[in-house]
This record gives structure tokens, sequence and C-alpha cells, in this order.
């Protein structure tokens, strides 16, 4: 049996030069809560070794409400426990203006970043990502934006999410050469294999940029499968787990990691103990053997 090497306790983000934990926090559920509440939330993920945080200006809307209700909150809790601020990487996402769906234009980029740094009370975010592709702006556009707003320090990195490989590419071409492109961001678990298939993380090989995976759990499916893919999935999981003395979760993150790309899991808990549990990935070798079942699980069929 091959095993698969370690994944290190961090990573660049890309070609940044920024280091960040190979783990990351998401703040997408985070919004109505108290201050108290979601202090100890992003405590849990600093003390247990996260520095990646990841939240956005929509997180908070509920359809017809909210919007940067996410932000405003960790903004609070910033006030409260300034120190918190230099513990962590933090990156925020714009471009989704409802009820117009998608806007990077660079003048309503600016107005959404400065709009988030305000809401959570800071002078920059170490991360800007434009949340999903704007079909009618220009590539161009985008890096002309990002380039003038790291330019005035306002942003430390920038990124994309949801783009496809295609869009991932034309954004590339066009960033400035002070500022790379360093990650992208998309759906990614034992559940969602497109960015594995689609050409997505191979793109990431090729450019050095850092993968970031959201809903690594699918959205809590793989804590709770409902159906027989998931549940097959489930169970390649928990083989591997019950090995190494972790959760069926701590598995999925480390089979994530696992990929050359080192994709970097977004937990997605709201709860102490499972966001503190999530470091038990780290416990977790895999040999190809094993992290091939999981991936014919979800296939529901063998590799060609
Ligand atoms: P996830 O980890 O796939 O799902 C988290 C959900 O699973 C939570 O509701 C959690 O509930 C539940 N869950 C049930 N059992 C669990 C267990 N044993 N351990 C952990 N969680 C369990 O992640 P996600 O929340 O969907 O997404 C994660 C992050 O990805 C977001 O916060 C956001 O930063 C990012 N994201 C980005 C995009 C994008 O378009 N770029 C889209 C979606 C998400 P509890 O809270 O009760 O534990």
């Amino acid at each position: 049996m091959s095993t698969l090497p370690p994944i290190p306790a961090t990573r660049l983000l890309g070609k940044s030069g920024i280091v960040v934990s190979s783990m990351a926090w998401g703040m997408w559920r985070f919004a109505g809560r108290s201050v108290a509440e979601a202090r100890a939330l992003v405590e849990a993920a600093l003390d247990s070794g996260i520095t990646l945080l990841d939240t956005a200006d929509i997180y908070g809307f509920d359809g017809s409400d909210g919007f940067g209700d996410a932000e405003k909150l960790l903004g609070r809790v910033f006030a409260e426990t300034p120190a918190l601020r230099d513990r962590m990487v933090l990156a925020t996402k714009g471009g989704i203006m409802p009820p117009l769906p998608y806007d990077s234009s660079p003048a309503y980029l600016d107005t959404a970043l400065d709009a988030s740094l305000r809401r959570m009370g800071i002078l920059r975010v170490d991360l800007y990502q434009i949340h999903r592709p704007d079909i009618l702006t220009h590539p161009h556009e985008i890096a002309r934006f990002a380039e003038k707003a790291y330019a005035l320090g306002k942003i430390g990195a920038f990124g994309v999410s949801n783009m496809m490989p295609a869009q991932t590419a034309a954004m590339l071409a066009f960033m400035p050469r002070d500022l790379p492109l360093s990650t992208i961001q998309p759906e990614l678990s034992p559940l969602c294999l497109d960015a594995i298939t689609d050409g997505t993380l191979d793109l990431a090989l090729q450019h050095n940029l850092a993968p970031m995976a959201w809903s690594p759990l699918g959205g809590g499916r793989i804590a709770a499968p409902t159906n027989a893919r998931e549940i097959a999935i489930a169970a390649a999981l928990d083989t591997v787990a019950t090995v190494h003395g972790v959760s069926r979760t701590a598995a999925a993150y480390s089979w994530i990691m696992a990929h050359p790309a080192h994709p970097i899991p977004i937990v997605g808990s709201q709860h102490v103990d499972r966001i503190r549990e999530a470091a038990d990935a780290h416990k977790v070798t895999w040999t190809r053997e094993s992290w091939y079942a999981v991936l014919v699980a979800s296939r529901g069929e063998k590799m060609p």
C-alpha cells in the first residue's frame, strides 16, 4: 500500500507570500448570534490552529434582508477584542448585489470593498475575492479594480470564487505583475467532485493558486447522509476515520487536503466543539487505495 504524503499544517496562499493554515473556517452561517457567541467561534478556530477566516458581504442575507450581517458581527467581535484581528488572515468577498445577481464592475467593487471594510471596522482585508463570475465584466476591469485596491493598501491579496477554469484562466491573464491571482474558491467535497474533474484543481497546480474548498461536508450531508450514494461515501470515509481514531468529518477534510493542490477545506460548522475537532484531520494519512475508494464511492462506479 502506498501512503500519500502528510499535509503540512500551513501553506502559502498562492503567490501572495501570505502563510495560512491548511484549513480555514467560514462565516456563511455566522450571523444572528450574540457577540459573545461569535467571539467564542472565532477563538475556537484560532485556538485550534486555523488562521484563515472566510466571510463575504452577502453572508447573513436571507433573501430579503441581512446583507452584510456576518461582516457586521465580526466587526463587533473586533471592536470588543481588537487583538483577534492580528491573529488571522481575513478573507472576504464581494460581487453579488441582491436583487441584481452579479456585479464585478470596478465602480461597484470599489464601493462594495469599502462597505465591507467599514462593516468590519478595519482598513485592510488580507484577501478579497470575487464571489461569483460576472459575465458582463471584462477580466481586465476586475484586475484594474484589484490593482487599485492593492495599491491603496485595502487588500493584501486577490482571488476569485466559483469561476470555471476558462474564466479563471482569463482572469490570470489580466492580473498585474505585482498582484498575481492567489486563490480560487470552488465547491469541493467527497460529494462534489467537479473541481477535481473539470480542470479547476489542475489549473491551481499549474499557476500556484491556493484552492479554498467550500462546503467541504456538502453542507453537512457527509455527517448525516440520506441516500445510497451519500451512505457509500460515508462508509468509505468511516473506514479510514476508524483506523485513525477520528470523526468521519475530519476524514472528509483530510481527503480534500490530500489532493496534490492541497485544497484548503473551509470548515462551516458554527459549533465550538466541531470547529476544534476539525484539527483531527491532520491525524489522518491516506493510502492511494483508501483515497480512491472514497472517489469511487462518490462516482458510483469503478474507475475506468
Ligand atoms: P460544510 O462544512 O459543508 O457544512 C457545514 C454545515 O454542516 C453546518 O450547518 C454544520 O452545522 C453542519 N454539520 C452537521 N454535522 C456536522 C459535523 N459533525 N461537523 C461539522 N459540521 C456539521 O460547510 P458550509 O457551511 O456549507 O460552507 C463552509 C464555508 O464555505 C462557508 O462558511 C463559506 O465561508 C464558504 N462558502 C463559500 C461559497 C462560495 O460561493 N464561495 C458558498 C458556500 C460556502 P453546525 O453549524 O450545527 O455544526
